[in-house]
């Protein structure tokens, strides 16, 4: 049996997925950062953490693309080892605007990003970690939003909806695979500080929204990152179907 947990982080080379990726390789687990277009910050990354002695690989693949999805676990199993920690963390958002302004490429595009992905990437992990398939369980963490319950009116409801998915996911997942070892739980942030809301088109959204947070600042990518990690960590082994808002209160 390998002695070394193996974590899975799609969207990792950068913003809370780059933070959960540094958290992971200091806590001895390998890790695969996968990205979909930025090499540059995901290389890097790799480099930060190998330096600090941590096992790393970067992994490529576009995760709302089936062929993708299967290379990329492929590649995992064959360089890092089983893997024991899928955390579901790419998302994309795009630029501010009502619904009837939507196009269907739009809404499809935020769907199969944020959606058919955490579905895809889910699917090739619980067919490594179910005990019922001879292997050795395992954690799922999803990365939805709180804008799964604001909804996000005249921002981006598609967004909104794609992580209310994720949360639903979430929940039939954990009762789906309870019994074959593998804990699924999930995190939903808040305004974090990364590069997400510039491409919503409003660099500066969160100074703007900051003074209704009841702690009366964004959060940073490793708040998020601590409480991804406690749930796929060994602290949390009562914990299936469980979310864990991390959103200053708001
Ligand atoms: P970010 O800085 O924009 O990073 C997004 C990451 O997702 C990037 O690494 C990107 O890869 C990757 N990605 C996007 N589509 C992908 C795909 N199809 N295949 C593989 N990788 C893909 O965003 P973030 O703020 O860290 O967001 C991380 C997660 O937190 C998302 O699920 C987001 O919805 C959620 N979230 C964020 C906030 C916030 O305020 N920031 C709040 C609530 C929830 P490249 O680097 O290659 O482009």
């Amino acid at each position: 049996m390998q002695n070394t947990k193996v974590v899975i982080i799609t969207g990792g080379g950068r913003g809370i997925g780059a933070a959960t990726a540094k958290l992971f390789a200091q806590q001895g687990y390998a890790v695969c950062i996968n990205y979909k277009s930025n090499e540059k910050a995901a290389s890097l990354l790799a480099d930060e953490i190998q330096d600090a002695g941590g096992q790393c690989i970067t992994v490529q693949a576009d995760v709302s693309q089936e062929v993708d999805v299967l290379r990329l676990f492929a590649t995992v199993d064959n360089e890092l080892g089983t893997v024991s920690v899928l955390v579901n963390n790419a998302g994309i958002l795009f630029q501010q605007m009502r619904l009837e302004e939507m196009t269907a490429e739009r809404i499809n595009t935020v769907l199969s990003n944020n959606v058919t992905s955490y579905f895809l990437c889910s699917r090739e992990a619980v067919k490594r970690m179910s005990t019922h398939r001879g292997g050795n369980g395992g954690v799922i963490v999803n990365v939805s939003s709180g804008a799964a319950r604001s909804g996000s009116p005249n921002e981006y409801i598609d967004y909104a909806a794609s992580k209310g998915a994720i949360d639903t996911l979430t929940k039939g997942l954990a009762m789906e695979v309870a019994s074959e070892g593998i804990r699924v739980n999930c995190v939903r942030p808040g305004l974090i500080y990364t590069q997400m809301h510039a491409d919503g088109g409003e660099p500066e959204r969160i100074e703007r929204l900051k003074s209704v947070i009841p702690l009366q600042r964004g959060g940073e990518p490793q708040e998020v990152a601590e409480a991804i990690f406690w749930l796929a960590s060994d602290k949390s082994t009562f914990s299936t179907a469980n979310y864990i808002d991390v959103t200053g209160g708001l």
